[in-house]
């Protein structure tokens, strides 16, 4: 028996044979709708499941990757090998002072909606952002001027050595969409966010309704409509990246299904059959395009997932000179 016949053989035996899926196809499981098999995939309904079941995998040497709503990441054509835990912990609570009690499997918009419509403030940037809150803590989402970073208080986190850890804000390393847990090495076992403490101001419920609505309108006139996984790119120090791509006229350009949107150019949308090395060559592309024509570095906000031929993500740029 190998190492992933064994951890399959241990989850049966704990009764969660059942929930197992096998050569789960990730397309029906990312917003990019590409990415190939991941071997085994459960979804993790309760935080004490989510620890058992990363705990299990490294004690068993299988790689484990968990996954909040699939909507920042680009997951290989060839899929995950391991273990695949789809992160569905969905219980919060809010204290009367605005302090909200999170599980990483919340959903984003879910919340900011509720927080909105119960007059607490601080979320109301987030209204049209899909993901989890595992996701929004890793990569420190934030819009229209809000981050996470401004309102996460705490968090609860599974360390790579299967302890439950309480770490405060200073500990996340927040900086312009990323922290800490995402700069962790891809390679070794990075923490797991179980929880986040969040904390939130009394507002009043219409203004802050009103607020959201225009978050959501913005949003509906800029974001294109289809599969992909938001902003594709961080924006440089002086400009945004759509900004970059358009004046390097990209806009439009296509690599197999995959497109630079034409109505925002820092999307890359599957058209319909994109396959995710489509979308990787794409993205190589408008790097090295956008470094000829403007000596710019353009950096994916996106994560690679799954097995990737060395560096699919950046190698492209010439380190020195201008092509
Ligand atoms: C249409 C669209 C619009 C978007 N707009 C915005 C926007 O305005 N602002 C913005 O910031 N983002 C935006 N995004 C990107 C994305 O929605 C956010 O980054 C979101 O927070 C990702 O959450 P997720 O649950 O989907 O993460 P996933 O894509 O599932 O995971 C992202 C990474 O985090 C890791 N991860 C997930 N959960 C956990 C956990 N519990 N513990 C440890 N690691 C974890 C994963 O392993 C992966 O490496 C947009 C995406 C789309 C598709």
């Amino acid at each position: 028996m190998n190492a992933q016949q064994r951890l399959i053989a241990a989850l049966q035996a704990d009764g969660y044979g059942p929930r197992l899926m096998r050569d789960e196809p990730m397309s029906a499981h990312t917003s990019f709708q590409v990415g190939g098999p991941a071997d085994v995939m459960i979804r993790a309904q309760k935080l004490d499941e989510l620890v058992a079941w990363v705990r299990l995998a490294r004690a068993q040497g299988v790689p484990c990757t968990v996954l909040g709503s699939g909507t920042n990441v680009l997951v290989s054509d060839a899929g995950i090998r391991g273990l695949v835990i789809l992160n569905e912990c969905s219980a919060y609570a809010i204290d009367g002072s605005g302090r909200v009690t999170v599980e990483s499997g919340v959903l984003l918009r879910e919340l900011a909606r509720h927080t909105v419509e119960q007059g607490w403030e601080g979320l109301e940037w987030a209204v049209g952002i899909p993901g989890t809150i595992g996701g929004a803590v890793v990569g420190n989402a934030g819009a229209y001027g809000g981050y996470m970073a401004d309102i996460v208080q705490e968090a609860a986190l599974l360390t790579p050595e299967g302890q439950v850890q309480r770490v405060g804000l200073a500990a996340l390393g927040f900086g312009y969409r990323t922290s800490a847990l995402k700069r962790a090495d891809p390679n070794g076992d990075r923490p797991i966010v179980l929880e986040a403490v969040l904390q939130l101001r009394p507002g009043d419920a219409g203004e802050l309704a009103a607020r959201a609505e225009q978050v959501t309108q913005q949003r509906q006139a800029r974001t294109p409509e289809g599969a992909c996984a938001g902003s594709m790119f961080l924006r440089t120090e002086h400009y945004p990246a759509g900004f970059l791509i358009e004046q390097a006229g990209l806009k439009g350009l296509t690599v197999g299904g995959a497109q630079v949107s034409p109505k925002h150019a820092n999307f890359v949308m599957n058209c319909g059959g994109a396959t995710a090395q489509d979308i990787a060559r794409l993205i190589e592309i408008v790097q090295e395009q956008v470094w000829r024509e403007l000596g710019q570095r353009l950096h994916p906000e996106i994560e690679f997932v799954g097995e990737w031929p060395p560096s699919p993500q950046g190698d492209a740029i010439p380190t020195e000179g201008r092509g």
